[in-house]
């Protein structure tokens, strides 16, 4: 199918993938993410379906054709499903995926197949109790389990997993992760902690780069054959091991993959950022709850584009931190 090509930015980069935030709020509290109490938007201040499908179907009209669903935890949302079957009905939009904590997915996985999402990705940094609740600061292991076998049981085809990489934290749960998910058949994926924390803790002695994570893997594991690169806009850089299981890396800190970058966000307060380290917003709610046209909303998108920096520049003097944590922006 042909698409529009709209969404190009001054570095020639061709942006096709929306991740639409739903909500802020979260039933964990990840210390990478959230603070120990946080403050939630007003319900009134987020995005009404109806509103996030018009904004969906500019993006489509514009050229954009994937929607990552994501928060905070979007399955807080009441009846996610419902906006998944708005979102697969809109013309262009060929594939739409959710990025959870997996807590609510035993109740939902049913209903979230069946309104047409295809693709999951679960955030899961540990297979032991006590270290989930160290990172999370909530029990939840055995709730987010029970949701990936209700998942599979759904029928969903393919379940990610993703798992932050903090060093210091996670070290001992890199190799019992890798084993559960080449056990089960998910494809697991390592991803760099970023500056995007809560509570400003982030330090670059905490990164544990995706090459040291390989490292690991391979010593206690077996030898990782890089996979012939796929999509050239997924971050993610994939490897197999020869007797079965894949296994990716997301290094956005030591590896920063800016130069590939398609994607833009909708926060679920109804601001577009171009970057997940964007220090300007775009206020596309002015224009859903004023009487803005959707030739409106897509000049905002395209103003919103056209002003993306070439890279997030996290080891450069100048960077500066977002006023909004990960939790805030949707990661
Ligand atoms: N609550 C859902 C979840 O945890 O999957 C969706 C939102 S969460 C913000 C999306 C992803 O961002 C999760 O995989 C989470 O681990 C990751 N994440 C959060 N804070 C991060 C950080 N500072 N650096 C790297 N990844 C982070
Ligand atoms: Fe919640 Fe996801 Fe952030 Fe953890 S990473 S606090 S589950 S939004």
């Amino acid at each position: 199918m042909s698409r529009p090509a709209v969404l190009v930015d001054a570095f020639g980069r061709r942006h096709t993938d929306l991740r639409i935030s739903v909500t802020d709020r979260c039933n964990l509290r990840c210390t990478y993410c959230m603070p120990a109490e946080a403050i939630f938007r007003p319900r009134e201040e987020l995005l009404a379906y109806e509103e996030i499908a018009r904004v969906a179907a500019v993006a489509a009209g514009l050229g954009a054709h994937t929607i990552r669903l994501t928060g905070g935890e979007p399955l807080l949302r009441r009846d996610l499903a419902a906006l998944v079957a708005l979102l697969v009905a809109v013309p262009g939009i060929d594939e739409v995926a959710v990025t959870t904590n997996g807590l609510l997915l035993a109740e939902q996985a049913h209903d979230l197949a069946a309104a047409g999402l295809r693709r999951l990705n679960v955030s899961l940094d540990s297979l032991r109790e006590d270290v989930f609740e160290r990172i999370a600061r909530r029990r939840g292991l055995d709730r987010v389990l029970a949701g990936l076998a209700a998942a599979r049981r759904a029928g969903f085809a393919e379940i990610r997993i993703n798992a932050v990489s903090i060093r210091g934290l996670t070290e001992d749960e890199i190799v019992p992760l890798a084993r559960f998910c080449r056990r089960e058949g998910f494809h697991l994926r390592f991803i760099e902690f970023m500056p995007l924390d809560a509570e400003d803790a982030w330090d670059r002695s905490r990164v544990l780069s995706g090459a040291d994570v390989r490292a690991i893997l391979e010593r206690e594991i077996g030898p990782l054959v890089a996979e012939t690169a796929g999509d050239p806009g997924q971050p993610a850089v994939d490897y197999r091991w020869a007797d079965g299981g894949r296994v990716g890396f997301i290094n956005p800190v030591t590896r920063p993959f800016c130069d590939r970058c398609d994607r833009l966000r909708l926060t679920a307060d109804g601001q577009f950022r171009n970057c997940l380290f964007s220090t300007t917003e775009w206020d596309v709610k002015r224009l859903l709850r004023g009487d803005g046209t959707d030739a409106e909303i897509a000049a905002l998108l395209r103003e919103c584009v056209a002003a993306k920096k070439a890279a997030h520049g996290i080891d450069t003097p100048e960077f500066a931190r977002p006023a909004r944590a990960m939790y805030q922006i949707g990661g």
